[in-house]
């Protein structure tokens, strides 16, 4: 019944609805390792197998592949929780690796005593030599054929931790001529003497991500297990490994592959990111210039906004690397609908209206957001000093200038038609102060002619008086390069761009003293700002989240 065209990870379900699945055998999840935060190709991959679960009524996990405990730790497991349910999903499941693996050995056992793995103890690069190339056949490890006695005493002091750390690993059985280099008798366990986040000392042995992961799938009763493409060769080992344990007449998962979504000027990968973190280039995991899903938060990005940023590119079979202006784009596009209008001059220059009362503040009416009549309005304070951007003015300009110049009108917004009558210089030439001249009967929304006034160009402003000093950080690419780790042989951290950050002091309209720590607002005319966490009672924090227009003209 439904025209709309299916991508090719539906379509797989669809054909297995209509072969091997009922409907209510579908389970997907979302397996991160928590050994990072989550970044914006994370958001591809929860957007996938969470949009399924929705699409077709189906629970989806949240699965912590938790096998590495010399990585991982229970800060990244929170940092990831909170940010699948900042995102707006709801996991079916919270899942652990790590609960399943009396089950892992259990089955590892019985591989053993199926003749189907073995105890190596040789070192990790005596193995690796005799695994041969994709050209080359491999070579049988001398302890392949080792008894099934001597294999499970082995296995028995790796668990207990007898065995010293990295004396043997535990080696499935399959075949070392395979033209598929992951057959050729993969390391299903190593021995790790460290404390896991969840199972503490509990365990000395660590089982391998293929072992681990598709056995992870059946016990969950996974149907599909979604992966990025650079699993496709391990498909055959996540089928065989399944073959040994599936027992008839129960599910037997799937594995799939969709291309990784890159971003350009920046890199997704937990283990990059992780350097920016240690080398001090950014503040942390949640530094708004991350890519990371709390980065873009702190950024001022919304959950719509990397939704449908996901959404738009949808899944692939290639992998590509996206604009980031695509990502800006979507965050620009969610904030002109929500966020209020307000004013703020971030680099200013004073104007005094030379024929309005000193003393006198006046509060006129603003319009919140014309794009959504329920935002309402407020009142702004004007006065005879004011500041308006540096840039509005000029002395002389051709006739393209709309803003403010010697002996021209402008209005100012929500307020009067005010003229430019003279100017005062420092000794640099630089101009410090703009006398001008207003029109009483000008104001915006007072009904007189003089309102209705057309003039060419609007600027924004705020009252000396009044202003809220704001710090307000600028953000510039994080990277110098489009794709900074695509060059092999050059270190990505030469590209690192050293301007990323610019701090500044703004002058707010005093409205927004109201706002609170990730309230979204557009300061008219500059762009899109969000109250940053280091917000003090003293001292305003703006995070710049994108600019009105796209200005990295290509
Ligand atoms: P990283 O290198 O950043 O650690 P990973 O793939 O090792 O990435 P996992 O925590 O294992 O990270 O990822 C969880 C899920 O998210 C996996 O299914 C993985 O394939 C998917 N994923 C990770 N990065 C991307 C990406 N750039 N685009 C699409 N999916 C991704
Ligand atoms: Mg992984
Ligand atoms: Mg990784």
């Amino acid at each position: 019944e439904e025209k709309e065209s299916l991508n090719f990870i539906e379509q797989i379900i669809e054909d297995d609805l209509k072969s091997t699945h009922s409907k209510d055998a579908l389970c997907f999840r979302f397996p991160p390792e928590p050994n990072g935060f989550l970044h914006i190709g994370h958001a591809s991959s929860i957007c996938l197998n969470f949009g399924l679960g929705l699409r077709y009524d189906a629970p989806v996990n949240l699965r912590f592949d938790d096998t590495n405990p010399a990585k991982e730790e229970q800060r990244f497991v929170d940092a990831i929780k909170s940010d699948v349910q900042w995102l707006g999903f709801k996991w079916e499941k919270e899942c652990y690796a790590s609960d399943y693996f009396q089950q892992l050995y259990d089955w590892a056992i019985y591989l053993i005593k199926e003749g189907k793995a073995y105890v190596d103890s040789q070192t990790s690069e005596a193995i690796a030599e005799q695994k041969g190339t994709p050209t080359k056949e491999g070579v049988n490890s001398p302890f392949r054929d080792r008894t099934i006695q001597e294999n499970l005493a082995l296995f028995e002091q790796m668990k207990t931790g007898e065995a010293p750390e990295g004396a043997h690993v535990l080696r499935a059985k399959i075949d070392m001529k395979s033209t598929n280099m992951l057959m050729r008798d993969p390391v299903i366990y190593r021995t790790l003497h460290k404390s896991h986040h969840r199972t503490g000392t509990d365990w000395k042995i660590f089982p391998m991500y293929d072992w681990t992961h598709g056995e992870s799938d059946y016990i969950e009763r996974v149907s599909h297990s979604f992966c990025t493409l650079e699993f496709l060769p391990h498909r055959e080992l996540y089928n065989w490994f399944l073959d040994q344990i599936h027992e008839e007449g129960t599910l037997r998962p799937k594995q799939r592959e969709f291309a990784r979504r890159n971003l350009s000027h920046t890199v997704v990968s937990k283990r990059k990111l992780a350097r920016l973190v240690e080398d001090g280039v950014v503040t942390g995991w949640d530094d708004p210039r991350m890519p990371t899903i709390s980065g873009l938060r702190r950024r001022g990005y919304t959950p719509e906004s990397i939704r449908n940023f996901a959404d738009g590119i949808g899944v692939g079979k290639r992998d590509n690397l996206i604009d980031v202006s695509r990502l800006e784009f979507s965050v620009r596009d969610h904030l002109n609908k929500v966020a209020d209008r307000v004013m703020a001059v971030l680099d200013p220059v004073k104007v005094v209206i030379t024929n309005y009362p000193e003393n006198e503040t006046e509060w006129l009416d603003a319009e919140n957001n014309q794009e959504d009549e329920a935002a309402g309005s407020r009142k702004v304070p004007f006065s005879r000093e004011l500041y308006i951007e540096k840039e509005d003015f000029r002395e002389e300009a051709n006739k393209k200038f709309f803003r403010l110049k010697l002996g021209k009108e402008v209005r100012l917004k929500n307020a009067y038609i005010i003229k430019a009558e003279s100017c005062i210089k420092d000794e640099n030439g630089e101009v410090i102060e703009i006398h001008c001249t207003y029109d009483p009967d000008s104001r915006s929304g007072s009904g007189t002619e003089a309102s209705m006034r057309k003039v060419k160009g609007t600027l924004h402003w705020v009252s000396i008086k009044d202003a809220l000093p704001v710090e307000v950080r600028l953000y510039d690419r994080l990277f110098t390069e489009a794709a900074p780790d695509a060059n092999k042989e050059v270190d990505f951290m030469e590209y690192v761009n050293p301007n990323s950050l610019e701090v500044i002091t703004g002058y707010a309209e005093p409205s927004l003293k109201e706002l609170q720590v990730e309230d979204k607002v557009q300061f008219q005319r500059l762009g899109y700002f969000t109250v940053d966490k280091d917000t003090t009672a003293d001292k305003m924090v703006f995070n710049k989240t994108v600019g009105l227009r796209d200005s990295w003209a290509k």
